[in-house]
């Protein structure tokens, strides 16, 4: 016979991913005024409470309430492993047993965290060690926020990319969400300057994002400046091919006043010539875009370009105008860097 709803022991909802507004609402459900909304906000983001019983300036009915219906806690920190650059990568456990990689990156004055938001991805690029996973499911927004609280025990976040495990256009309304929660002032309070999306080029979910004002820069993975060789690369190009995908980046650039950028991983041998660097110059500059260049981390099937090959790409870029910088490896003896992030399981 099956548990009615009623009988069956309430599982606890998450807090964590709740939007200001509906915690305001969800504090008056549960007999508080709205303002206790708000400063749950601050407790779970700002000052990280580990308990309800912890918020101290909460109504004691409240937190008793709390405790019994909602969970704080959203995924634990199952390993963690430290480079000699200073980079850290958490392997983050969820409640379901999936676990997924959070990356933090000390740079110069900053910190930047790179955080997943899917277990595996189904995008399938051909040079990416996430690919190998396939799709396991999204991330709830909970889960997506409570990286950067994990992380933010270990380093002081300064900026966030969603450039970690998964497509994040694929999972737009929790990234939406998340990408809120980061730039509320009574919640992480990250400027939306620091906190950047990178895509594989969802045309429908780049147009969304500037409809929906999301408050966050703007990555495209591009890697290859012609259909032929992008759509061997990235299947993705077969349904959305460049000049589609361009279009829809520059009305999000008029849309938010706000420079996108250009991802380009150099494969030796496959997109690192001459020739290709100058279509992408020209590419840049019809979509006003800065280019970030990759040179290629070790996975399986394709090499990286030597160092000269590198600089002289970029070379190209620089003489025709457009701003391109070469984004080093970090933290590739822990495999923390970009596109070596799997979880065991997928990464045989
Ligand atoms: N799905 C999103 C975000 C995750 S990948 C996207 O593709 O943008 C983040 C960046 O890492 C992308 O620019 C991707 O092209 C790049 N990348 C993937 N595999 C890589 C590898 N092995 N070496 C270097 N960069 C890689």
């Amino acid at each position: 016979m099956a548990v009615s709803p009623v009988d069956a022991a309430p599982a606890a909802a998450s807090l964590k991913g709740l939007l200001p507004a509906e915690l305001e609402a969800l504090a008056v459900r549960e007999g508080a005024r709205s303002f206790a909304g708000r400063q749950l906000l601050t407790w779970m983001y700002g000052r990280t409470a580990a308990s309800f019983e912890a918020m101290t300036d909460l109504p004691r009915a409240l937190r008793v309430r709390l405790a019994a219906g909602y969970r704080l806690e959203e995924a634990t920190v199952a390993a963690e492993r430290r480079a000699a650059d200073g980079t850290i990568k958490l392997l983050v456990a969820l409640h379901d047993g999936a676990r997924v990689e959070t990356v933090i990156i000390p740079e110069d004055d900053r910190v930047t965290l790179c955080v997943s938001t899917q277990v595996g991805c189904a995008r399938g690029c051909g040079f990416c060690a996430t690919a190998r996973m396939r799709l396991a499911r999204n991330l709830a927004a909970a889960e997506i926020v409570e990286q950067v609280v994990l992380a933010r025990r270990r380093a002081a976040v300064t900026n966030v990319v969603f450039m970690g495990m998964g497509e994040p256009l694929d999972n737009y309304e929790n990234v939406r969400r998340a990408v809120l929660l980061l730039t509320a002032p009574s919640g992480f309070g990250l400027g939306s300057r620091h906190v950047t999306v990178s895509t594989v080029g969802i045309v429908p979910r780049i147009r969304q994002l500037a409809t929906d004002r999301v408050p966050a820069c703007l990555t495209l993975s591009l890697t290859a400046p012609d259909d032929d060789l992008r759509s061997r690369l990235m299947p993705v190009n077969r349904s959305w091919p460049i000049a589609e995908v361009l279009g829809a980046l520059r009305d999000w650039a008029d849309t938010t006043r706000r420079t996108p950028t250009l991802a380009y991983v150099l494969l030796k041998g496959v997109n690192d010539d001459l020739v290709r660097a100058g279509r992408l110059a020209a590419l840049a500059l019809k979509a006003r875009a800065k280019v970030n260049l990759i040179p290629f981390n070790a996975t399986l099937g394709f090499e990286r370009p030597p160092e000269e090959v590198v600089t002289r790409f970029q070379e190209v870029l620089k003489r025709r105008g457009v701003i391109a910088l070469i984004r080093r490896e970090r933290g590739g003896e822990i495999a923390a860097a970009c596109g070596q992030l799997a979880t065991e399981a997928g990464r045989a």
